[in-house]
């Protein structure tokens, strides 16, 4: 990755891992070529230099490690520390001089004697195995200053900069200093390799699984937006700076956000929060989630062999109602089959699984399964606060009309999804039945656009922004309004802040995302007035596709 010539402009992707928007100076680390290493033995006149040699290069390297240390905090600050006294560790030191000693070079002492406790570390397993990668580094670190090389690893830049890397050692990783590697893009790694779980702990903006890194020099500008996986290379200088400025704004006015949900000339829209268990709901309940708009209760079930007891049943379901004691909780009753098929569901063989017996269709074949569940539902909310329940996949409305009968016998308050064009036509007919509606944006994309919302070649096709997807969205909220009854939206639409916004103008009454994107969307809610997101729906309403779609609202919401 050097050269001597910036790179010129482009744009690269990979995975976004953490979010936030930098610019600065792309910096790589120095290569671990391990330098040709003389195997002929050294005439005894000349050992004596290779043993100064050996110990000059092992005290420069321990000192720079030992100096890093000081100047880092917490677990970077051990692990380097850790590393420099390995640097130094006697035992090791006296392998590579005993070798000098009897005639291999500086640099073959130091190979041979790492690959030695290398071999052992790895005998020994367990914490100790996970130290080799750390002899190796520092291995490569007297190499490269016994030949005269520049440092091996991340460098530590002179200003803020980019880190650009194939994959990180974890010592390269423990040492990063955000406030000069302000961001972290590699061309290996994914959402969870070794880098990607430092950059998260650190703060810093990192895309991983980036193609085409390789061809950027050290020294080129480049923005990394690790909230979308771009890397722009060499960008214009004035657009870069904007959106560093307005990423910075963005993340101080979410993090300042505490709820409740509302426009910013206080017109009031539930943001909820997606659960699937208990201990996602306490999570959930640490946000400023006004409660919680989806319980995928399949989620709970997936590894189930059998039917899980009404009384299992309701210790899960009372563990979520309990996070939320004063808030309201929807809880959805089994969405099982298709992508999330439940092993004692008895799903018939299909040859369509997303057009078959799915959801309440499920219930429809064996009322059984729903009935357990409902009694479940029922007991878990004794003596708290009762939940609001709804059927997923519901396509008529006297499938609507027998779920409400069912919930409403047990004193629960019932509901359904809009997932299926059909119900979302037929919502005012459906809400003759029911108390409220929930537009699921992933499953209605899916249906309305006939593309399999799994299929990674369809995924412009089922981008909730699509505006016919928003046309059923706007049908279905303007029935609700008619029927004074509330609609929310809680597909991945509703996570994205600028959608939210334009969800809020089609006339939706509440919002639920996944717990980490609840305060991004409550902050960008609270920044526009109800006028300008009925104004940015009015807008999106002309367009014909989700990139027009978008630009239309942005236009409007900033
Ligand atoms: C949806 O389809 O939008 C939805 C919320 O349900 P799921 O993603 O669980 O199918
Ligand atoms: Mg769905």
């Amino acid at each position: 990755m050097s050269a001597q010539v910036k790179s010129s402009r482009q744009v690269l992707r990979g995975t976004p891992v953490v979010p936030g928007v930098v610019l600065g100076p792309a910096v790589v680390p120095g290569p671990r070529v391990e330098p040709a290493i003389d195997t002929e033995l050294v005439p005894a006149a000349d050992r004596d230099a290779q043993l100064q040699a050996f110990g000059r290069a092992t005290t420069a390297v321990a000192k720079r490690l030992q100096d890093r240390a000081a100047v880092s905090s917490g677990s970077a600050s051990e692990v380097l520390a850790a590393n420099a006294a390995m640097a130094t560790d006697r035992g090791w030191l006296g392998a590579a001089e005993k070798l000098i000693a009897t005639g291999s070079s500086a640099a073959a002492a130091a190979v041979a004697a790492t690959a030695q406790f290398a071999d052992l570390f790895a005998k020994l397993g367990g914490l100790m195995a996970e130290r080799v990668t750390d002899l190796n580094d520092i291995r490569d670190r007297v190499l490269a200053e016994l030949s005269g090389l520049p440092e091996p690893g991340v460098p530590v830049p002179d200003v803020p900069s980019v880190l650009l890397a194939d994959d990180l050692a974890p010592a390269d990783t423990a040492g990063l200093d955000p406030s000069l590697i302000i961001g972290l893009a590699t061309s290996l790694g994914g959402p969870t390799s070794h880098t990607a779980i430092i950059a998260r702990q650190l703060g810093i903006p990192c895309v991983v699984a980036v193609i085409g890194l390789e061809s950027v020099v050290a020294g080129t500008q480049v923005l990394i937006d690790g909230g979308t996986g771009e890397l722009t290379v060499s960008p214009d200088v004035e657009v870069a700076a904007k959106a560093v400025a307005a990423h910075q704004l963005i993340a101080a006015r979410t993090a300042a956000w505490s709820g409740p949900g509302a426009t910013s000339d206080g017109h009031r829209v539930d943001v909820l929060a997606n659960v699937q268990d208990g201990a996602g709901a306490r999570v959930a309940a640490g946000t400023a989630a006004g409660g919680v708009g989806l319980f995928r209760t399949e989620l709970c079930f997936l590894d189930r062999e059998k039917e899980p007891t009404v009384d299992e049943q309701a210790a899960i379901y009372r563990e979520v109602i309990e996070a939320f004691p004063e808030s309201k909780v929807v809880l959805r009753t089994l969405d099982a089959g298709s992508d999330k098929p439940l092993r004692f569901a008895n799903h018939p063989d299909e040859a369509n699984p997303a057009l078959g017996v799915r959801g309440i269709r499920i219930a429809a074949r064996d009322n059984g399964i729903l009935d357990r569940q409902l009694d479940g539902v029922a007991a878990a909310a004794e003596g708290l606060r009762a939940p609001w329940v709804m059927a997923p996949m519901i396509s008529t409305a006297a499938e609507a009309k027998w779920f409400a009968d069912k919930v409403r016998e047990r004193g629960l308050v019932p509901g359904v999804m809009i997932e299926v064009p059909a119900a979302a036509l037929l919502a005012e007919r459906i809400l003759e039945h029911v108390e409220f509606l929930s537009i699921g944006t992933n499953d209605l994309a899916q249906y309305t656009m006939a593309a399999d919302r799994m299929s990674a070649d369809l995924a412009e096709l089922t981008d909730p922004w699509q505006p016919a997807v928003l046309s059923l969205v706007a049908r279905t909220a303007a029935a609700g309004a008619a029927a004074g009854k509330p609609v929310g939206v809680c597909g991945e639409a509703a996570a994205d802040p600028l959608l939210a916004c334009v969800l809020v103008g089609l006339g939706v009454t509440s919002l639920s995302a996944a717990a980490s994107a609840v305060a991004g969307v409550g902050a960008k809610l609270g920044s526009v007035t109800l006028d300008e997101c009925r104004r940015a729906a009015a807008a999106v309403s002309q367009t014909s596709d989700p990139a027009s779609a978008r630009e239309a609202a942005r236009a409007v919401l900033g």
